[in-house]
């Protein structure tokens, strides 16, 4: 396990965390810490790095993009320091049930303790939450007007990202990145892909990538053809994930998701 704290910028600190098992499925996550608010608390193999990194980076509170334990993982731990902390209600109320997340993803990033802690909430300003969802229903973004930041979350991840999770709802997330793009932000800083410079740029080039790519799917159903030979023509084989996650985490999970109308 380890922690690294770079300078995105002045004033922009990026926490990358690493594990040898993340390493091994090349992931890794970073969170970021501007205007004194962290923005998502990493997974829960990291909790003693970033309990001691937090010790000295003080922030004033943290706000939990979604609830998947890459991005919450730790949420728990800082309520119970007593750290404010800004999320959507239906983050909250995952965290407080604490649902069974499957084997790959426990053994790469932990599993969330439940949150048992009173949350305390506090005002993020000058920075803004959006709820951007898509990627999962509680989504939210975190927007720095004056800098033109969008600290992302998993609204982003790549260009052309070919696997999803099951309950992925791939219209709701174009629209998201729509209006994130709508923004023009100059800087995107997401969880998995670190910095991004171009971002509006990029953001478009995924609009049309998703745009083409859902079309794609949609035509081919309409002329009969099964769903797993859909991934397979317009996504590509299954990758290592894809059997991994048994299937939760994949080409066709994509192209179910799409079919399912979300
Ligand atoms: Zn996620």
């Amino acid at each position: 396990m380890s922690l690294e704290v770079t300078e995105v910028e002045p004033g922009v600190a990026r926490l990358r965390l690493r594990s040898w098992q993340g390493r091994l499925a090349g992931y890794e996550v970073s969170a970021y810490l501007l205007h004194g608010v962290l923005v998502d608390t990493g997974f829960p193999h990291a909790e003693a790095a970033l309990a001691a990194a937090l010790d000295t980076l003080r922030p004033r509170g943290a706000v939990v993009t979604h609830w998947h334990e890459d991005h919450a993982g730790n949420a728990p731990m800082l309520a119970a320091r007593g750290l404010p902390l800004c999320m959507r209600p239906e983050c909250e109320a995952t965290l407080r049930t604490r649902p069974v997340v499957k084997l790959y993803r426990r053994i790469v990033w932990g599993w969330t303790p439940r949150l048992g802690a009173a949350r305390r909430d506090f005002d993020p300003a000058p920075l803004e939450i959006l709820p951007l969802p898509g990627h999962t229903p509680d989504h939210v973004v975190v927007w720095d007007a004056d800098r033109r930041i969008l600290v992302s979350g998993d609204l982003f991840l790549g260009v052309k990202v070919r696997v999803a999770h099951r309950h992925e709802a791939p219209r709701r997330l174009l629209q998201s990145l729509r209006r994130a793009a709508a923004l023009e932000p100059r800087l995107l800083l997401d969880a998995h892909r670190g910095p991004v410079r171009d971002a509006t740029a990029a953001l478009r080039a995924k609009i049309a990538w998703m745009e083409e790519t859902i079309g794609a799917i949609e035509a081919r159903r309409a002329s009969g053809e099964a769903p797993r030979a859909i991934a397979r023509v317009v996504l590509g084989r299954e990758g290592l994930v894809g059997y991994a996650s048994g299937g939760e985490y994949s080409k066709l999970a994509f192209v179910d998701a799409v079919l399912s109308g979300t």
